[in-house]
């Protein structure tokens, strides 16, 4: 079959022949309908994140038909539209056992540490399939398993309850999906704080408060805006020591910060004043679990949670094509996602 792998880093990704994978008893083969282009992928190729072995296919963001199950797979059958978890975890260990995979002590990341979805067939064990509604497409299946996933973990995380105020520092891919799902939560007013016109007015025409923070410090707009209060919950999505300083600090009384965005820097809270005082929380978040797909597969059905049409674009199984994207990827400041599908180039 014909694969698009990173074969060196820094270097763009190549087309390969390999071998269609072959399955265990509990695993299932699914044939790629939809892999999205993920902006970790851009850290693999560039080696801001680490893949151990290399050749390596990329892609943890896939949905496609189910070709062949193995003889103890009970969930899904030949030929049905699933989309995939993309954390391969034991399901034994102390943590999986209490549903926690993402802290799995042997858990792997589809499309870093196992051959992902930029291939025509993609392995994943049987537990890592979940049903598609036909009422979602395959292009929105592989790409709301990823960021969507990881904001729904968020709020959850930040326990966001009715009628509580948010603020949503940095306003893309997560950022959209978050609005959306906060909403779904019954949320009060949204602030999403950014400095990118584009994204501030698409925030705005999905009916958040646009704070610019190239305009005055984010905080001070919050607080302005709120009678001096602040908001209930905080997401931080950038990934900027800067930006989790601001999510804390603009929080109200028992407010929760979740952190979100990766960052090597360090941030400084005055113990006392800014977080004693006020009783309020900062929270890590990490991926998602399992057992928060299907509720998330709910609300793309129902419409809750909306990927337009406009925003997808397509590029075939073509390493050319795929690199380009990785390319447009890396400094992006719109909402667009690119999905591969390994058909329109036929
Ligand atoms: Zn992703
Ligand atoms: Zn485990």
């Amino acid at each position: 079959m014909k694969a698009v792998r990173l074969v060196e880093v820094g270097k763009p990704l190549e087309e390969a022949d390999v071998p269609i994978p072959e399955i265990g008893s509990s695993d299932v083969l699914i044939r790629v309908v939809a892999a999205g282009i993920c902006h970790s992928d851009t850290h693999y190729r560039g080696g801001i994140s680490k893949i151990d072995r290399l050749p390596r296919t990329l892609g943890h963001e896939v949905a496609g038909h189910v070709e062949r199950v193995g003889r103890d797979v009970t969930n899904v059958l030949p030929r049905d539209r699933v989309c995939v978890h993309y954390l391969v975890h034991c399901g034994t260990c102390e943590f999986c056992a209490r549903g926690l995979e993402q802290f799995c002590r042997s858990g792997q990341m589809i499309g870093k540490h196992r051959d992902g979805g930029y291939a025509e067939f993609i392995k994943v064990p049987a537990q890592n399939a979940f049903t598609l509604p036909d009422e979602i497409s395959f292009e929105v299946g592989a790409v709301m398993m990823c960021s969507a996933a990881t904001a729904l973990h968020a709020l959850k995380k930040a326990r966001l309850k009715p009628g509580e105020s948010l603020a949503i520092f940095g306003f893309g891919g997560l950022g959209f999906s978050a609005l959306q799902l906060a909403r779904v939560f019954e949320c009060g007013d949204v602030y999403a704080v950014d400095i990118n016109p584009a994204k501030l007015r698409s925030a705005e025409k999905m009916g958040a408060i646009a704070i610019d923070a190239k305009a005055a410090d984010p905080v001070e707009q919050i607080k302005e805006r709120t009678d001096g209060r602040g908001v209930g919950v905080a997401l931080e999505l950038l990934g900027s020591a800067k930006t989790m300083r601001q999510a804390v600090l603009c929080l109200s009384p028992l407010g929760r910060a979740a952190l979100v965005g990766l960052t090597p820097e360090s941030m400084s809270i005055h113990p006392y004043t800014e977080l004693i005082n006020k009783e309020a929380e900062i929270i890590g978040v990490s991926d998602h679990l399992a057992t928060e797909l299907p509720a998330l597969i709910e609300f793309v059905r129902n419409g809750k949670l909306r990927f337009p049409p406009e925003t997808l674009r397509v590029v075939g199984l073509d390493a050319a094509q795929i690199n380009v994207a990785l390319d447009s990827l890396q400094d992006s400041i719109d909402h667009f996602r690119t999905v591969i599908v390994p058909s329109s180039e036929k």
